[in-house]
Protein backbone atom coordinates (compact mmCIF):
# COMPACT_ATOMS: atom_id res chain seq x y z
CA UNK A 1 0.00 0.00 0.00
CA UNK A 2 1.44 3.35 -0.92
CA UNK A 3 2.08 5.84 1.82
CA UNK A 4 -0.34 8.98 2.94
CA UNK A 5 2.04 11.12 0.80
CA UNK A 6 1.89 9.10 -2.36
CA UNK A 7 -1.47 8.45 -2.50
CA UNK A 8 -1.92 12.20 -1.67
CA UNK A 9 0.02 13.49 -4.88
CA UNK A 10 -2.42 11.59 -7.04
CA UNK A 11 -6.09 12.87 -5.55
CA UNK A 12 -7.27 16.07 -7.08
CA UNK A 13 -6.72 18.28 -4.22
CA UNK A 14 -10.19 20.29 -4.56
CA UNK A 15 -10.30 19.96 -0.43
CA UNK A 16 -14.31 20.32 -1.35
CA UNK A 17 -15.10 17.62 1.51
CA UNK A 18 -17.42 15.46 -0.46
CA UNK A 19 -15.54 11.89 0.55
CA UNK A 20 -16.95 13.25 3.84
CA UNK A 21 -13.17 14.12 5.24
CA UNK A 22 -12.24 17.57 5.26
CA UNK A 23 -9.38 17.74 2.76
CA UNK A 24 -7.34 15.91 0.01
CA UNK A 25 -4.80 15.25 2.92
CA UNK A 26 -7.10 13.56 5.68
CA UNK A 27 -8.60 11.24 2.85
CA UNK A 28 -5.22 10.19 1.62
CA UNK A 29 -4.34 9.32 5.22
CA UNK A 30 -7.68 7.35 5.69
CA UNK A 31 -6.64 5.54 2.26
CA UNK A 32 -3.30 4.50 3.34
CA UNK A 33 -4.78 3.22 6.60
CA UNK A 34 -7.00 1.12 4.83
CA UNK A 35 -10.52 3.28 6.63
CA UNK A 36 -12.02 4.09 3.59
CA UNK A 37 -12.49 3.11 -0.36
CA UNK A 38 -10.77 4.78 -3.44
CA UNK A 39 -14.41 5.59 -5.02
CA UNK A 40 -15.47 8.18 -1.90
CA UNK A 41 -13.59 10.80 -3.83
CA UNK A 42 -15.43 11.21 -7.37
CA UNK A 43 -13.01 13.17 -8.86
CA UNK A 44 -9.42 11.18 -8.78
CA UNK A 45 -8.91 10.93 -12.49
CA UNK A 46 -8.92 7.40 -14.48
CA UNK A 47 -4.61 7.17 -14.51
CA UNK A 48 -4.72 7.97 -10.65
CA UNK A 49 -7.30 5.21 -10.14
CA UNK A 50 -5.53 2.79 -11.91
CA UNK A 51 -2.01 3.72 -10.19
CA UNK A 52 -3.76 3.34 -6.82
CA UNK A 53 -5.63 0.42 -7.63
CA UNK A 54 -2.35 -1.14 -8.95
CA UNK A 55 -0.42 0.19 -5.60
CA UNK A 56 -2.99 -1.02 -3.45
CA UNK A 57 -3.41 -4.58 -4.70
CA UNK A 58 -1.90 -7.49 -2.77
CA UNK A 59 1.09 -8.51 -4.82
CA UNK A 60 -0.31 -12.29 -5.26
CA UNK A 61 -3.59 -11.70 -7.19
CA UNK A 62 -6.20 -13.68 -4.86
CA UNK A 63 -8.19 -16.16 -7.23
CA UNK A 64 -11.65 -17.96 -6.39
CA UNK A 65 -13.11 -20.61 -8.16
CA UNK A 66 -15.30 -23.89 -7.79
CA UNK A 67 -18.88 -23.76 -5.97
CA UNK A 68 -19.10 -27.09 -5.04
CA UNK A 69 -20.07 -25.53 -1.45
CA UNK A 70 -17.58 -23.13 -0.26
CA UNK A 71 -15.69 -20.96 -3.39
CA UNK A 72 -11.72 -22.80 -3.14
CA UNK A 73 -9.58 -19.48 -2.58
CA UNK A 74 -6.01 -19.28 -3.56
CA UNK A 75 -3.15 -16.52 -4.33
CA UNK A 76 -3.36 -13.40 -2.02
CA UNK A 77 0.15 -14.39 -0.02
CA UNK A 78 2.09 -12.28 1.02
CA UNK A 79 5.34 -14.30 2.63
CA UNK A 80 8.02 -16.47 1.13
CA UNK A 81 8.81 -18.07 4.26
CA UNK A 82 5.73 -19.14 6.26
CA UNK A 83 7.68 -18.36 9.86
CA UNK A 84 7.87 -14.59 9.15
CA UNK A 85 4.00 -14.42 9.55
CA UNK A 86 2.14 -17.16 7.90
CA UNK A 87 0.27 -18.47 4.42
CA UNK A 88 -3.53 -17.90 3.97
CA UNK A 89 -4.90 -19.90 1.27
CA UNK A 90 -4.25 -24.05 1.49
CA UNK A 91 -2.97 -25.45 -1.97
CA UNK A 92 -5.62 -26.80 -3.41
CA UNK A 93 -5.35 -30.78 -4.21
CA UNK A 94 -7.33 -32.32 -6.59
CA UNK A 95 -7.27 -35.61 -8.90
CA UNK A 96 -7.27 -35.88 -12.30
CA UNK A 97 -9.95 -37.81 -14.29
CA UNK A 98 -8.32 -37.91 -17.79
CA UNK A 99 -10.72 -38.97 -21.02
CA UNK A 100 -8.31 -41.62 -21.77
CA UNK A 101 -9.18 -43.68 -18.81
CA UNK A 102 -12.93 -43.83 -20.52
CA UNK A 103 -15.51 -43.03 -18.56
CA UNK A 104 -16.08 -45.82 -16.06
CA UNK A 105 -12.59 -44.94 -14.70
CA UNK A 106 -13.50 -41.06 -14.76
CA UNK A 107 -16.38 -41.17 -12.28
CA UNK A 108 -14.71 -43.58 -10.15
CA UNK A 109 -11.88 -41.43 -9.54
CA UNK A 110 -14.13 -38.37 -9.09
CA UNK A 111 -16.34 -40.07 -6.85
CA UNK A 112 -13.22 -40.95 -4.93
CA UNK A 113 -11.92 -37.86 -4.50
CA UNK A 114 -14.97 -36.24 -3.15
CA UNK A 115 -15.42 -38.99 -0.58
CA UNK A 116 -11.70 -39.11 0.65
CA UNK A 117 -11.68 -36.85 3.87
CA UNK A 118 -11.26 -36.96 7.41
CA UNK A 119 -11.08 -35.29 10.44
CA UNK A 120 -7.74 -34.45 12.35
CA UNK A 121 -7.52 -31.89 15.34
CA UNK A 122 -11.06 -31.35 14.93
CA UNK A 123 -10.53 -29.87 11.64
CA UNK A 124 -11.93 -31.74 8.38
CA UNK A 125 -9.54 -32.22 5.82
CA UNK A 126 -10.36 -33.39 1.88
CA UNK A 127 -9.47 -33.50 -1.41
CA UNK A 128 -11.14 -30.27 -2.65
CA UNK A 129 -11.44 -30.58 -6.68
CA UNK A 130 -11.53 -33.28 -9.35
CA UNK A 131 -9.80 -31.97 -13.06
CA UNK A 132 -11.70 -33.58 -15.61
CA UNK A 133 -9.15 -33.86 -18.69
CA UNK A 134 -8.99 -34.14 -22.41
CA UNK A 135 -5.98 -35.75 -24.04
CA UNK A 136 -6.25 -38.78 -26.13
CA UNK A 137 -9.84 -40.16 -25.08
CA UNK A 138 -12.95 -39.13 -27.17
CA UNK A 139 -14.33 -35.61 -26.45
CA UNK A 140 -17.65 -37.41 -25.76
CA UNK A 141 -16.32 -39.08 -22.78
CA UNK A 142 -14.51 -35.74 -21.63
CA UNK A 143 -17.92 -34.04 -22.13
CA UNK A 144 -19.74 -36.81 -19.89
CA UNK A 145 -16.94 -36.65 -17.56
CA UNK A 146 -17.68 -33.13 -16.75
CA UNK A 147 -21.36 -33.48 -16.37
CA UNK A 148 -20.82 -36.21 -14.03
CA UNK A 149 -18.33 -33.64 -12.33
CA UNK A 150 -21.12 -30.60 -12.20
CA UNK A 151 -23.71 -32.94 -10.92
CA UNK A 152 -21.18 -34.32 -8.07
CA UNK A 153 -21.40 -30.25 -6.76
CA UNK A 154 -18.01 -30.86 -6.74
CA UNK A 155 -15.04 -27.86 -7.43
CA UNK A 156 -14.31 -28.46 -10.96
CA UNK A 157 -11.16 -27.56 -13.24
CA UNK A 158 -11.50 -28.03 -16.75
CA UNK A 159 -8.84 -29.43 -18.36
CA UNK A 160 -8.56 -29.18 -22.63
CA UNK A 161 -6.97 -26.58 -24.99
CA UNK A 162 -9.20 -26.86 -27.17
CA UNK A 163 -11.56 -23.52 -26.83
CA UNK A 164 -14.65 -24.99 -28.46
CA UNK A 165 -14.36 -28.20 -26.72
CA UNK A 166 -13.78 -25.86 -23.36
CA UNK A 167 -16.68 -24.02 -24.63
CA UNK A 168 -19.04 -26.61 -25.00
CA UNK A 169 -18.04 -28.59 -21.28
CA UNK A 170 -18.57 -24.58 -19.51
CA UNK A 171 -22.04 -24.66 -20.81
CA UNK A 172 -22.77 -27.79 -19.02
CA UNK A 173 -21.20 -26.78 -15.54
CA UNK A 174 -21.43 -22.93 -15.18
CA UNK A 175 -23.29 -22.93 -12.03
CA UNK A 176 -19.71 -24.97 -10.86
CA UNK A 177 -17.66 -21.68 -11.44
CA UNK A 178 -15.25 -23.69 -12.67
CA UNK A 179 -11.45 -22.87 -13.35
CA UNK A 180 -10.19 -23.07 -16.73
CA UNK A 181 -7.01 -24.84 -18.08
CA UNK A 182 -5.41 -23.44 -20.14
CA UNK A 183 -4.40 -20.77 -22.16
CA UNK A 184 -1.33 -21.32 -24.72
CA UNK A 185 0.40 -19.50 -26.96
CA UNK A 186 -1.20 -21.62 -29.75
CA UNK A 187 -4.85 -20.84 -28.22
CA UNK A 188 -4.20 -17.69 -26.32
CA UNK A 189 -6.65 -15.30 -28.10
CA UNK A 190 -9.99 -17.59 -28.42
CA UNK A 191 -8.79 -19.09 -24.87
CA UNK A 192 -8.67 -15.45 -23.51
CA UNK A 193 -12.39 -14.86 -25.59
CA UNK A 194 -13.64 -17.86 -23.40
CA UNK A 195 -12.76 -16.54 -20.13
CA UNK A 196 -13.99 -13.32 -20.82
CA UNK A 197 -17.42 -14.63 -21.72
CA UNK A 198 -17.84 -16.08 -18.69
CA UNK A 199 -15.75 -14.11 -16.45
CA UNK A 200 -14.16 -17.34 -14.81
CA UNK A 201 -10.13 -17.79 -13.86
CA UNK A 202 -8.30 -19.17 -16.78
CA UNK A 203 -4.59 -21.15 -16.34
CA UNK A 204 -1.93 -20.12 -18.31
CA UNK A 205 0.74 -22.53 -19.38
CA UNK A 206 2.58 -24.00 -22.17
CA UNK A 207 5.51 -21.23 -22.13
CA UNK A 208 8.58 -22.24 -23.46
CA UNK A 209 10.04 -20.02 -20.08
CA UNK A 210 9.64 -17.76 -17.32
CA UNK A 211 9.41 -14.77 -19.58
CA UNK A 212 7.49 -16.20 -22.12
CA UNK A 213 4.84 -17.44 -19.21
CA UNK A 214 5.17 -13.78 -17.83
CA UNK A 215 4.52 -12.50 -21.10
CA UNK A 216 1.68 -14.36 -21.83
CA UNK A 217 -0.23 -13.76 -18.44
CA UNK A 218 0.39 -9.99 -18.95
CA UNK A 219 -1.42 -10.53 -22.97
CA UNK A 220 -4.36 -11.97 -21.47
CA UNK A 221 -4.86 -9.51 -18.19
CA UNK A 222 -4.76 -6.79 -21.10
CA UNK A 223 -7.31 -8.70 -23.19
CA UNK A 224 -9.40 -8.36 -20.38
CA UNK A 225 -8.90 -11.67 -18.16
CA UNK A 226 -8.63 -10.74 -14.95
CA UNK A 227 -8.12 -13.66 -12.58
CA UNK A 228 -5.00 -15.83 -13.90
CA UNK A 229 -3.67 -19.12 -12.72
CA UNK A 230 0.04 -19.74 -13.77
CA UNK A 231 0.85 -22.97 -14.68
CA UNK A 232 4.66 -23.08 -15.23
CA UNK A 233 4.41 -27.10 -16.91
CA UNK A 234 6.03 -29.95 -15.30
CA UNK A 235 9.69 -30.68 -14.46
CA UNK A 236 12.32 -32.26 -12.45
CA UNK A 237 12.02 -31.60 -9.01
CA UNK A 238 15.01 -29.47 -8.42
CA UNK A 239 13.49 -27.45 -11.60
CA UNK A 240 10.00 -27.26 -10.43
CA UNK A 241 10.89 -25.21 -6.83
CA UNK A 242 13.40 -22.84 -8.38
CA UNK A 243 10.80 -21.94 -10.81
CA UNK A 244 8.14 -21.66 -7.92
CA UNK A 245 10.74 -19.56 -6.08
CA UNK A 246 11.55 -17.38 -8.29
CA UNK A 247 7.66 -16.48 -9.40
CA UNK A 248 7.00 -16.22 -5.38
CA UNK A 249 10.21 -14.00 -4.98
CA UNK A 250 9.16 -11.95 -8.18
CA UNK A 251 5.51 -11.31 -6.50
CA UNK A 252 6.14 -10.45 -3.06
CA UNK A 253 9.52 -9.03 -2.82
CA UNK A 254 9.58 -7.14 -6.34
CA UNK A 255 5.87 -6.69 -6.81
CA UNK A 256 6.66 -7.84 -10.57
CA UNK A 257 2.52 -7.37 -11.61
CA UNK A 258 2.73 -10.43 -14.64
CA UNK A 259 4.09 -13.08 -12.00
CA UNK A 260 1.80 -11.87 -9.62
CA UNK A 261 -0.81 -14.74 -9.50
CA UNK A 262 -1.43 -18.22 -7.99
CA UNK A 263 0.28 -21.11 -9.31
CA UNK A 264 -0.25 -24.60 -10.40
CA UNK A 265 1.64 -27.70 -11.01
CA UNK A 266 -0.53 -30.98 -12.83
CA UNK A 267 1.36 -33.57 -11.42
CA UNK A 268 1.18 -37.35 -12.76
CA UNK A 269 1.30 -40.66 -10.93
CA UNK A 270 4.61 -41.86 -10.07
CA UNK A 271 7.08 -41.72 -7.19
CA UNK A 272 8.75 -38.63 -8.35
CA UNK A 273 4.98 -36.76 -8.59
CA UNK A 274 4.18 -37.49 -5.14
CA UNK A 275 6.95 -35.89 -4.03
CA UNK A 276 6.72 -33.22 -6.05
CA UNK A 277 3.20 -32.68 -4.80
CA UNK A 278 4.82 -32.12 -1.12
CA UNK A 279 6.83 -29.84 -2.71
CA UNK A 280 4.42 -27.48 -3.81
CA UNK A 281 2.62 -27.84 -0.83
CA UNK A 282 5.33 -26.28 0.79
CA UNK A 283 6.74 -23.83 -2.09
CA UNK A 284 4.39 -22.88 -3.05
CA UNK A 285 1.90 -24.36 -5.76
CA UNK A 286 -1.86 -23.14 -4.86
CA UNK A 287 -3.04 -25.71 -6.73
CA UNK A 288 -1.13 -29.54 -7.26
CA UNK A 289 -3.20 -31.65 -9.69
CA UNK A 290 -2.35 -35.80 -9.52
CA UNK A 291 -3.75 -37.77 -12.04
CA UNK A 292 -3.59 -40.89 -9.39
CA UNK A 293 -3.94 -40.09 -5.51
CA UNK A 294 -4.62 -42.94 -3.86
CA UNK A 295 -5.13 -42.53 0.26
CA UNK A 296 -1.56 -43.41 1.10
CA UNK A 297 -0.44 -40.61 -1.01
CA UNK A 298 -3.52 -38.08 -0.45
CA UNK A 299 -3.62 -38.25 3.22
CA UNK A 300 -0.35 -37.88 3.96
CA UNK A 301 -0.52 -34.66 1.24
CA UNK A 302 -3.46 -33.53 3.31
CA UNK A 303 -1.56 -33.70 6.70
CA UNK A 304 1.10 -31.98 5.65
CA UNK A 305 -1.30 -29.30 3.71
CA UNK A 306 -2.66 -28.82 7.45
CA UNK A 307 0.73 -28.14 8.98
CA UNK A 308 2.16 -25.58 6.70
CA UNK A 309 -1.38 -23.71 5.98
CA UNK A 310 -1.76 -22.97 10.18
CA UNK A 311 -0.68 -19.40 11.89
CA UNK A 312 2.36 -20.92 13.42
CA UNK A 313 1.71 -17.63 16.03
CA UNK A 314 -1.46 -18.95 16.92
CA UNK A 315 -1.49 -22.50 18.15
CA UNK A 316 -4.52 -24.34 17.24
CA UNK A 317 -6.90 -24.60 20.36
CA UNK A 318 -9.87 -26.41 21.91
CA UNK A 319 -12.57 -24.84 24.31
CA UNK A 320 -11.37 -25.48 27.90
CA UNK A 321 -13.65 -27.13 29.98
CA UNK A 322 -15.05 -30.21 31.15
CA UNK A 323 -14.90 -33.05 27.59
CA UNK A 324 -16.70 -36.18 28.21
CA UNK A 325 -15.35 -39.37 26.03
CA UNK A 326 -17.97 -42.28 26.39
CA UNK A 327 -20.72 -41.62 28.83
CA UNK A 328 -18.91 -41.24 32.37
CA UNK A 329 -20.52 -41.65 35.63
CA UNK A 330 -19.79 -41.09 39.29
CA UNK A 331 -17.48 -44.20 39.67
CA UNK A 332 -16.00 -42.90 35.92
CA UNK A 333 -11.79 -41.60 36.09
CA UNK A 334 -11.27 -37.94 35.70
CA UNK A 335 -7.76 -37.10 33.63
CA UNK A 336 -6.37 -33.31 32.41
CA UNK A 337 -5.02 -32.22 29.86
CA UNK A 338 -3.96 -28.79 28.15
CA UNK A 339 -5.78 -27.14 25.49
CA UNK A 340 -3.19 -27.44 22.86
CA UNK A 341 -5.03 -29.55 19.66
CA UNK A 342 -2.90 -32.10 18.89
CA UNK A 343 -2.73 -32.78 22.38
CA UNK A 344 -6.30 -33.03 23.26
CA UNK A 345 -7.27 -34.53 20.16
CA UNK A 346 -4.11 -37.56 20.56
CA UNK A 347 -4.98 -37.87 24.38
CA UNK A 348 -8.42 -37.91 23.35
CA UNK A 349 -8.08 -40.53 20.62
CA UNK A 350 -5.72 -42.98 23.50
CA UNK A 351 -8.47 -42.62 26.29
CA UNK A 352 -11.10 -43.67 23.31
CA UNK A 353 -9.06 -46.94 22.62
CA UNK A 354 -9.72 -47.68 26.26
CA UNK A 355 -13.38 -47.83 25.62
CA UNK A 356 -13.68 -46.89 29.04
CA UNK A 357 -15.58 -43.71 29.88
CA UNK A 358 -13.97 -41.12 31.39
CA UNK A 359 -14.30 -36.65 32.61
CA UNK A 360 -11.72 -34.94 30.58
CA UNK A 361 -10.28 -31.79 31.70
CA UNK A 362 -8.61 -29.52 29.27
CA UNK A 363 -7.02 -26.84 31.08
CA UNK A 364 -6.26 -22.98 29.23
CA UNK A 365 -2.70 -22.97 28.53
CA UNK A 366 -3.35 -20.62 25.28
CA UNK A 367 -2.61 -23.70 23.18
CA UNK A 368 0.85 -24.75 24.52
CA UNK A 369 1.29 -28.48 25.07
CA UNK A 370 2.06 -29.98 28.32
CA UNK A 371 5.59 -29.49 28.99
CA UNK A 372 5.45 -26.20 27.25
CA UNK A 373 2.79 -24.96 29.29
CA UNK A 374 4.43 -26.18 32.39
CA UNK A 375 7.61 -24.98 31.77
CA UNK A 376 5.72 -21.53 30.75
CA UNK A 377 3.99 -21.26 34.12
CA UNK A 378 0.86 -21.29 32.10
CA UNK A 379 -0.19 -25.27 33.40
CA UNK A 380 0.47 -25.10 37.59
CA UNK A 381 -1.59 -27.26 39.98
CA UNK A 382 -3.71 -23.54 41.18
CA UNK A 383 -4.84 -23.46 37.40
CA UNK A 384 -6.02 -27.22 37.78
CA UNK A 385 -7.25 -26.83 40.98
CA UNK A 386 -9.55 -24.27 40.02
CA UNK A 387 -10.41 -25.57 37.20
CA UNK A 388 -11.78 -28.65 39.11
CA UNK A 389 -13.04 -26.31 41.25
CA UNK A 390 -15.65 -24.39 38.45
CA UNK A 391 -16.44 -27.51 36.75
CA UNK A 392 -17.67 -28.70 39.98
CA UNK A 393 -15.28 -31.86 39.17
CA UNK A 394 -16.25 -33.45 42.58
CA UNK A 395 -20.30 -33.69 41.86
CA UNK A 396 -19.63 -35.26 38.51
CA UNK A 397 -16.86 -37.87 39.49
CA UNK A 398 -17.08 -39.08 43.45
CA UNK A 399 -13.54 -40.97 42.90
CA UNK A 400 -12.15 -38.01 44.58
CA UNK A 401 -8.97 -38.75 42.46
CA UNK A 402 -7.45 -37.42 39.62
CA UNK A 403 -4.73 -38.82 36.62
CA UNK A 404 -2.16 -36.25 35.87
CA UNK A 405 -0.26 -36.83 32.82
CA UNK A 406 3.59 -38.48 33.54
CA UNK A 407 4.99 -35.12 32.42
CA UNK A 408 4.48 -33.21 35.29
CA UNK A 409 4.25 -35.51 38.53
CA UNK A 410 5.97 -32.37 39.97
CA UNK A 411 2.59 -31.28 40.63
CA UNK A 412 0.93 -33.82 42.30
CA UNK A 413 1.95 -33.09 46.23
CA UNK A 414 0.39 -29.09 45.26
CA UNK A 415 -2.50 -30.43 43.27
CA UNK A 416 -3.39 -32.81 46.30
CA UNK A 417 -3.20 -30.24 49.20
CA UNK A 418 -4.95 -27.61 46.69
CA UNK A 419 -7.55 -30.37 45.90
CA UNK A 420 -7.61 -33.00 48.71
CA UNK A 421 -7.86 -35.45 45.82
CA UNK A 422 -5.79 -38.18 45.13
CA UNK A 423 -3.34 -37.43 42.50
CA UNK A 424 -2.53 -40.86 40.07
CA UNK A 425 0.15 -40.31 37.89
CA UNK A 426 -0.07 -40.96 34.76
CA UNK A 427 1.82 -42.43 31.71
CA UNK A 428 4.76 -39.59 29.57
CA UNK A 429 3.17 -40.47 26.55
CA UNK A 430 -0.68 -40.20 26.12
CA UNK A 431 -0.37 -43.66 24.14
CA UNK A 432 0.30 -45.83 27.46
CA UNK A 433 -3.42 -44.75 28.75
CA UNK A 434 -5.59 -47.35 27.92
CA UNK A 435 -3.37 -49.97 29.62
CA UNK A 436 -3.44 -47.37 32.57
CA UNK A 437 -6.91 -46.50 32.56
CA UNK A 438 -8.04 -50.73 32.80
CA UNK A 439 -6.03 -50.73 35.95
CA UNK A 440 -7.24 -47.64 37.53
CA UNK A 441 -10.75 -47.84 36.54
CA UNK A 442 -10.78 -52.07 37.14
FE1 LIG B 1 -10.24 15.72 -2.01
FE2 LIG B 1 -11.71 14.04 -3.38
FE3 LIG B 1 -12.12 14.32 -0.79
FE4 LIG B 1 -12.78 16.29 -2.44
S1 LIG B 1 -13.71 14.26 -2.39
S2 LIG B 1 -11.68 16.46 -0.49
S3 LIG B 1 -11.20 16.09 -3.96
S4 LIG B 1 -10.31 13.57 -1.76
Amino acid sequence: MPTAMEIYKLLPKKNCGECKFPTCLAFAMQLANQKVALEACPYVSPESKTILEESGAPPIRLVSFGLGGEPLKIGDETQLFRHDKTFYHPTVLGVIADDSEGLDRMKAKMEAAKAAAFERVGQRIRIDAVAVRHSSGSPQDFLEGVRHAAAMTFPVILMTEDPKLMAEALAMCTASKPLLWRATPQNLDAMVNVAKACAFPLAIGGAGSLDELSQLADKAKKAGVVDIVLDPGDSSAGKMLETLTIIRRAAVKKKFRPLGYPTMSVLGESVEDRMKAALGVMKYSSIVLMKEMPPESAYPLMTLRQNIFTDPQVPIQVKPGMYTVGEPNEKSPVLFTTNFSLTYFTVRADVEKSKIPVWLLVVDTDGQSVMTSFAAGKLTPESVAALIESEKVKEKSTRNEIVIPGMVSRMSGKLNELTGMKIVVGPRESSGLPKMLKSVAG
